[in-house]
């Protein structure tokens, strides 16, 4: 097992790896900025380096700053959380270049799902279904016409490169097709450095449902269920479920099946997350991650699993010791992403926070690094908080979301609490009724 871990991330997830870190009994190094030195991360560290000014490509994306904070303080392994230098391939490389544990699947798999198009034929070879479009990049716009008509529209451009819902372009008719297709590229081009793009058919009312998957290094790969992640703004999700209202064991089971058999072929090692549309009862791979993300929290509450325990473990060579078998469902979970953010316009409202209150009680889980007095810096994601449900039926934790929702208190600094608390009434939502597009009109109906 590791001697000491350096977590390369800051905020809630920081937070959230020394936690498994601390219950394995293994000492950790935080890294942060300048704007950080106050954060919880840094002070429920036992070490902490200080590896740059405030803007993340000076210090969370400081890959030489960070790599000699672990050879200053003896660290052995880095778990970079999401987000920054987790799926960065040539990061994983220079870890291992150096000696240390990449906490995370080969850099050889970061680098093929990190290319969309490459993921999606690896995909393919394996027999996952995918969804229809262009056999790879789309060289100009007469391959883009051609692609279009034969799959029908509408049609998204999608970047090869693409990641938080940027470089993606519809293209509802022939007319449009050459304004989505520009768009796209220099988009792509602007945000990833990389122009190439490829073509999907746009599905009309999709739910987006991903699978969670853990492999060792001996062969072993089991999942832990789906989350749906369908509610989503601008494509990036605010709240997410597991398991999916839509979705019967059954049909999981089988995802399960040929995703597991899959990644085995593949050799994958880690955590990884495959994500899907579903609808009409069919899945369709978009892509995959390959790191832990955000929304881990309501799988380890209905598998009673630590997953960043399980990273862990695995990075350090150990088994994972059970089978599919013994992985079992239990009870609904729900999950919030709060942000300070406006709750109708999505403003940033960064600024320091006067009063923080957590909800508690049976089946309730705060991932927050908030403290009262805590200045939220302008300088990274808004996130500032997750609230987590659990209980035996999906009612049931609807009710407890509710009256969380109702305890929590963050003063100072604007957040998404109300649009939560207005979405948990809503009887669509209730329902588990909505698709990737409900959340849109219910905000832009607000
Ligand atoms: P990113 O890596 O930027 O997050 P994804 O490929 O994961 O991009 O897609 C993000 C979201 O965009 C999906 O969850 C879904 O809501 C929407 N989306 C992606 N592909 C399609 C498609 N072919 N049809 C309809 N919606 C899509």
């Amino acid at each position: 097992m590791f001697q000491k871990i350096l977590i390369a991330n800051r905020g809630e997830i920081a937070l959230r790896i020394q936690r498994a870190c601390r219950e394995l009994g293994i000492p950790t190094v935080a890294v942060h900025s300048t704007a950080d030195a106050e954060a919880m991360h840094v002070r429920l560290a036992d070490e902490s380096v200080c590896i740059g000014p405030p803007p993340a490509r000076e210090s969370y994306l400081n890959v030489p700053a960070i790599l000699s904070a672990a050879a200053i303080t003896g660290a052995d392994a880095i778990h970079p959380g999401y987000g920054f230098l987790s799926e960065n391939a040539d990061f994983a490389d220079m870890v291992e270049a150096h000696g240390l544990t990449f906490i995370g699947p080969s850099a050889a798999h970061i680098r093929m799902m990190g290319d969309k198009i490459a993921a999606k034929a690896a995909m393919a070879s394996l027999g996952v279904p995918l969804v229809p479009g262009s056999a790879g990049a789309v060289a100009d716009m007469d391959e883009a016409a051609r692609v279009a008509a034969q799959i029908g529209y509408p049609v998204l451009i999608k970047a090869a490169a693409g990641g938080g819902g940027r470089g993606m372009k519809v293209a509802s008719s022939p007319e449009g097709l050459e304004e989505a297709w520009r768009v796209a590229r220099t988009e792509a081009r602007a945000a990833f450095g990389n122009d190439a793009v490829y073509i999907e058919k746009y599905l009309d009312r999709p739910r987006h449902i991903e699978l969670q998957v853990m492999a060792d290094s001996h062969g072993n790969v089991v999942h832990f269920g789906e989350r749906d992640c369908s509610l989503q703004r601008r494509h990036q999700k605010l709240l997410e479920e597991a398991g999916s209202p839509a979705l019967t064991g059954a049909e999981r089971d089988a995802l399960g099946a040929t995703v597991t058999a899959g990644l085995g072929k593949l050799g994958y090692r880690n955590a990884g997350t495959l994500e899907f549309l579903y609808q009409d009862g069919q899945f369709a791979f978009i892509e995959m991650n390959t790191r832990l993300q955000v929304e881990h929290p309501v799988t380890e509450m209905v598998c009673g699993v630590d997953l960043v325990r399980e990273q862990i473990r695995i990075a350090a060579g150990q088994p994972l010791g059970y089978t599919q078998a013994d992985v079992r469902f239990s009870g609904h979970a729900i999950e919030c992403r709060i942000t300070a953010e406006d709750p109708e316009t999505f403003t940033p409202n960064p600024g320091r926070v006067t009063a923080f209150h957590a909800p508690g009680g049976l089946g309730v889980r705060v991932d927050s690094a908030l403290y009262a007095g805590y200045n939220v810096p302008p300088y990274y994601d808004s996130m500032i908080a997750k609230l987590i449900v659990h209980a035996p039926t999906r009612a049931e934790a609807i009710a407890r979301l509710r009256r969380s929702l109702a305890e929590f208190v963050v003063v100072g600094v604007k957040t998404t609490l109300p649009l939560h608390a207005r979405i948990v009434e809503d009887p669509e939502f209730q329902a588990g009724d909505y698709t990737i597009h409900w959340l849109e009109r219910f905000v832009g109906g607000h």
